[in-house]
């Protein structure tokens, strides 16, 4: 098959590649394992037409405008502010914690100040913070870290805070204000016809050919492109010749509920530590869908399945290392994405990943 560059995977990193490259004259062609395109960014009707992410919640958020500016070429957006309540012994909380979580959670009537002078007095002191446990204690101290960090962490990651990189734990800020906001980024947004709706408008090119069911690693001999944008995991692209790298998968479980306008009282309710799922997302919320029942969709955390998240560790990290040193003497092929990257990015940081380095293909390929 002839191509200028072969892309593998149709996620947000390999569509943003793929649409640059096409751009600037080249032929591409976009080959998919799955049977649709979008990556973990999939969204569509479920049985009862309601619009549900497959893969999980995802929420556009970001503080680069020029990323902002790049995707509104292919969709319109809804103005969208994603709020998230923690269920910690029977009662919802705000989260992430603020002023008042803490006023709940430990049956107070603090102010701003107070509440900063309060959490002052809370804090584990730390010489230096060498993991996701020390980002928690030295911030909140051990009640807040044991009942909202604690057994959420143990179920996402199947290990403890203290076994994970300081920047799992740093994605979540700890307020001593009442902004009860998930994020608190300039731009925060839902496409308004949903995700896959984007990705498929950025696909729709005449230089952009897709091909979905097909795993490139299966087939590789097949194409022979002047350069390959590789978006899977990269440990598999080299056959684990250094062992597996890790990756936390997902399960997840949708009820519908035909006759219910609203579940529950937020768009995300976490439960760290109760059941087996981590959280709990009624897609309602975020897609401002209107119809007469709701789909809820719970996220059980496991190692089987697609691959979500990579797990920063320095375990994890040293190993991938290896592999990335052998990315690094590939002239014809470039590694891209949250898999291929081992990299814990949000859809923002692919896509500035793959503006710069499309630019980087489209100079060499000239
Ligand atoms: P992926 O979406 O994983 O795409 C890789 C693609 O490559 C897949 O389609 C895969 O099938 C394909 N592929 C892999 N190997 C092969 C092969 N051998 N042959 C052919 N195809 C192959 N980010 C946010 O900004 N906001 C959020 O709210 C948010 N929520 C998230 C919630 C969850 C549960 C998860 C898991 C992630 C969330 N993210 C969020 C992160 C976001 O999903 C990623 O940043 C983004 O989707 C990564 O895109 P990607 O293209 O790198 O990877
Ligand atoms: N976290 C937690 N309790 C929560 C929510 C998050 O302990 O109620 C921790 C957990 O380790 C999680 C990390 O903070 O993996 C990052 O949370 P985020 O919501 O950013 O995770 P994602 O949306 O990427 O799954």
């Amino acid at each position: 098959m002839k191509a200028d560059v072969l892309v593998v995977g149709s996620g947000l990193a390999g569509c943003t590649a793929a649409e640059r490259l096409a751009s600037r004259g080249l032929q591409v062609v976009v080959i998919e394992k799955r049977p649709h395109i979008g990556g973990n960014l999939y969204d569509g009707l479920d049985d009862n037409g309601v619009v549900i992410h497959r893969y999980g919640p995802h929420i556009f958020h970001t503080n680069e405008a020029s990323v902002f500016h790049y995707l509104s070429r292919f969709t319109d957006w809804r103005p969208y502010e994603h709020r998230v309540l923690a269920s910690v012994g029977g009662r919802l909380y705000p989260f992430p914690v603020n002023l008042d979580t803490l006023n709940g959670f430990f049956n107070l009537t603090l102010d701003e100040k107070e509440a900063e002078e309060f959490l002052r007095r809370k804090r584990t002191p730390l010489p230096e913070i060498r993991n996701s446990e020390d980002a928690v204690l030295a911030r909140t101290g051990r009640e807040i870290c044991d009942a909202f960090f604690r057994g959420y962490t143990r179920k996402q990651w199947g290990m403890d805070l203290s076994e994970l990189d300081a920047q799992v734990a740093n994605r979540i800020p700890i307020r001593t204000n009442r902004d009860d906001r998930y994020f608190t980024d300039r731009f925060q947004f839902m496409p308004t016809s949903g995700f896959t709706r984007m990705i498929k408008s950025m696909l729709d090119h005449p230089r952009i050919e897709v091909i979905r069911n097909v795993d490139y690693l299966h087939e590789r001999w097949k194409f022979k492109p002047r350069h390959i944008v590789f978006t899977g995991p990269i440990d598999a692209y080299y056959d684990f010749v250094f062992g597996r790298l890790p990756y936390r998968s997902t399960r997840f479980e949708f009820i519908h509920y035909p006759a219910v306008a609203r579940h529950q009282a937020a768009a995300v309710i976490n439960y760290p530590n109760d059941h087996a799922f981590t959280r709990v997302t009624e897609y309602k919320w975020l897609t401002a869908q209107q119809h007469a029942g709701t789909t809820i969709g719970l996220e059980y955390p496991g190692t089987e399945g697609e691959p979500c998240y990579p797990i920063p560790n320095s375990r994890n990290r040293l190993l991938y290392m290896k592999y990335a040193a052998l990315a690094s003497k590939e002239r014809s092929v470039t590694f891209l994405g949250r898999l291929a990257e081992y990299r814990y990015y949000n859809m923002d940081q692919v896509v500035l990943r793959a503006l710069a380095e499309s630019d980087k293909i489209a100079a060499l390929l000239r």
